[in-house]
């Protein structure tokens, strides 16, 4: 999902590690080893059609590294989807686990499809496809995918149906973002968006600010915009825009409201993959406005909760005066020359594999449930995940003060290294 190679989210992904390598010193063999993935599938996914034909669909999954465990990651369905984005993805997603210090390594899966255009019955093709193809190479002691973009607990349930269809035996913990009361953790569904605000709690809190004193600009209305705006609000936040895909016009647009967003009611006009119906939010009273104008918003925090490259050297300039900080909900929104723009700023960006690592964290929890077939009251999954990401945090902002770092060079710091020192003490290199 890149339009070239200045913005090639795997390129990006490269430069980061470059970096973090040259200021922990790391020898040849163990960067040649982490600055790419060590497995990668590429495959081909036959599915009838509802009218009769038969479509090959391309799909992946690639598992960066799993020297601190088996690897996990998000499977996207998404017309854009590239190999490069994958393989960046999965690179983030061992930092990922690495920085909130979850025994996993990281992988990322994808299928190049538009789900807005296929049946639910041409979907479970490509899931059960998608499983009869890599049913090998995957499996909760090696590799356990999720869901992600475009993705959700039924697509995750046919898969976990097609493997234990193959292996002949219950796997709950081969798949996590299962459905509740079929192998799934409570609070898995609001985990990613609930622990972004737990980290903007804290990063606050050292600013001597709270959530109450704040208003917010999000980009996205899926899964994890939603939880964040509705824990946001719950802490007494302000929401004012949120954006999202038109899939008709081919272009993102933004509802913005002059005192604040009602959640509760824009969910009712958005569909289950986060598109908000415009017209009825015009009738509504929201002002219908560019996809890209969120960014301009005259607000505190910017949550980018869509899509990669979204804050870039041609788009840094419109954020707001106001701002002081981004809180990066999705995966790779910010290049990296916007980053050293925002820093030059001083606006405090909390980068994405440390705020958005409360998926991982609740699925690293699923995992755990599922294996043991016991599972936990939502009230302990989320005061665990409030630790988890509470403490990551602070290790990374202790990091970040006593080095004079980034948030986002602290926190690759700590994650590169816990996985490089893996690497060593496995005897990989
Ligand atoms: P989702 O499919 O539920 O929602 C995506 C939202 O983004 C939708 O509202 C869509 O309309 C909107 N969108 C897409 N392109 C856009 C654009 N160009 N401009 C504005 N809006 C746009 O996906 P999600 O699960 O909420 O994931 C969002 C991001 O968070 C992705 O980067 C994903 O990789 C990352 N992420 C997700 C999880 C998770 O647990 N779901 C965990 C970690 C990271």
């Amino acid at each position: 999902m890149s339009s070239g190679t200045a913005l090639n989210p795997y390129v990006m992904a490269q430069q980061q590690f470059d970096r973090i390598a040259d200021l922990l010193e790391l020898g040849q063999a163990v960067r040649a080893l982490l600055r790419q993935p060590m497995r990668e599938h590429h495959i081909s996914i036959p599915v009838r059609m509802d009218n009769g034909e038969v479509h090959v669909f391309r799909g992946f999954r690639v598992q960066h590294n799993d020297a601190l465990g088996p690897c996990k990651g998000g499977i996207r369905f998404h017309p854009e989807e590239t190999a490069d984005s994958i393989r960046a993805l999965s690179m983030w997603m061992t930092w990922k686990c690495a920085v909130v210090g979850i025994p996993l390594g990281g992988a990322k899966g994808g299928v190049i499809c538009d789900p807005y255009r296929l049946s639910a019955r041409e979907q479970e093709g490509i899931c059960r496809g998608w499983v009869r193809q890599l049913a090998k190479d995957v499996g909760p002691q090696c590799d356990v995918p999720a869901p992600d973009i475009m993705t959700d607990s039924v697509h995750m349930l046919w898969m976990l149906d097609e493997f234990e269809a193959i292996h002949g035996g219950r796997y709950p913990g081969f798949i996590t973002g299962k459905p509740v009361g079929m192998g799934g953790s409570l609070g898995r569904t609001e985990a990613t968006g609930y622990g972004i605000i737990y980290v903007l709690r804290e990063a606050l809190k050292e600013k001597g600010l709270a959530i109450a004193d704040t208003c917010a600009a999000v980009q996205g209305f899926g899964n994890v915009a939603q939880h964040a705006i509705e824990l946001y609000e719950k802490m007494g936040g302000r929401v004012t825009t949120v954006s999202c895909w038109d899939q008709t016009a081919c272009s993102a647009f933004a509802v913005r409201h002059k005192d604040r967003i009602d959640l509760e009611q824009l969910r009712t006009i958005t569909d289950r993959f986060g598109g908000i119906d415009a017209q009825q939010a015009q009738e509504l009273g929201y002002e219908l406005i560019p996809g890209s104008e969120w960014l301009s918003d005259d607000v505190d925090i910017l949550i980018p909760a869509a899509m990669e490259n979204q804050i870039t050297a041609a788009t840094v300039d419109r954020i707001s005066p106001r701002v002081r900080f981004v809180i990066e909900g999705a995966n790779g929104p910010t290049t990296p020359d916007a980053d050293k723009e925002l820093g030059k700023r001083g606006i405090v960006t909390i980068p994405d594999f440390l705020a958005n690592a409360g998926g991982v964290t609740c699925s690293y929890f699923e995992q755990v449930q599922s294996n043991i077939n016991f599972f936990w009251p939502h009230e302990v999954v989320l005061g665990r995940l409030d630790t988890t990401m509470t403490n990551a945090f602070r290790s990374v902002s202790d990091l970040a003060q006593s080095r004079n770092l980034s948030l986002r060079d602290a926190a690759y710091v700590i994650a590169v290294d816990r996985v490089a020192r893996a690497c060593k003490d496995r005897g990989w290199v």
